[in-house]
């Protein structure tokens, strides 16, 4: 799987786009950055290997969760950049992927499965959800938002990425016929990092994203533009918070 993956790799490189900057990164700090496409998943740490959106992801943590030190946090995925950030600056981790043929609250080689329309987890668990482009995959995202909510305690939040389209509307990608899913969109997929698979896109998230998360019981939802840009690179990054 790895030669495979080094070769998909190889197969996107473009010899022209390659760069170097003198930037730190957002994450470990290190001092160069290396960009391998014009892309916001192209441009990386040269140390860390996080890519714009992750950094963009941890750079907003830092500025919108000062207690993050003293902080239980749930991450949806097990590996990378993010991950061992969190680890290295939180009280508690919570990590876990979507597992094929594992119950949810099973794990797996020492990885917990955790779906997330239906976690396991016990109410008021968590001070802190993090996620990075899962939401755009989830069928029901609605019940996704509705579980992280009721994960988190009085007060806690929810800062996550997912791709963000220039649309006051998001839009679906899939529909409910008869009790069926019918693809209203040409299909879609992204790279699935821990299974080194694709996964089908669900929707393309619009602005209404705020109201969906306040639909969902969040008492706030903002989506922020992130401190500083990677080789010109900046995700926006969705924070929400629940009520006390
Ligand atoms: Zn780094």
């Amino acid at each position: 799987m790895a030669a495979s993956r080094a070769l998909r790799f190889l197969q996107t490189l473009r010899l022209g786009e390659l760069g170097l900057a003198r930037e730190r990164c957002a994450i470990c700090g290190f001092g160069w950055l290396v960009r391998l496409a014009r892309s916001e998943m192209g441009v990386r740490c040269a140390r860390c290997g996080a890519s714009a959106v992750t950094q963009s992801l941890v750079a907003t943590l830092r500025a919108e969760v000062p207690a993050l030190a003293s902080a239980a946090v749930y991450e949806m995925s097990a590996q990378g950049p993010l991950v061992a950030f969190l680890r290295r600056h939180c009280a508690a981790l919570t990590t876990s992927e979507l597992l094929d043929d594992v119950a949810p609250g099973d794990s797996r080689d020492g990885v917990l499965c955790q779906n997330v329309e239906r976690l396991t987890f016990a109410d008021a668990s968590f001070d802190l959800c993090t996620s990075s482009e899962v939401f755009e995959h989830v069928e029901d995202d609605a019940a996704g938002f509705r579980e992280v909510h009721r994960v988190l305690r009085p007060g806690g939040r929810f800062v996550f990425s997912v791709p963000l389209h220039d649309a006051a509307q998001t839009q679906e990608r899939f529909a409910v016929r008869d009790g069926e899913r019918i693809a209203v969109q040409p299909l879609a997929y992204h790279a699935d990092r821990y299974r080194g698979a694709t996964i089908l896109v669900q929707r393309d998230y619009g602005r209404d994203l705020v109201q969906r998360l306040h639909a969902a019981g969040f008492a706030d939802a903002r989506i922020v533009l992130p401190p500083q840009r990677v080789f010109g690179h900046a995700r926006p990054i969705v924070v929400a918070a629940r009520g006390d």
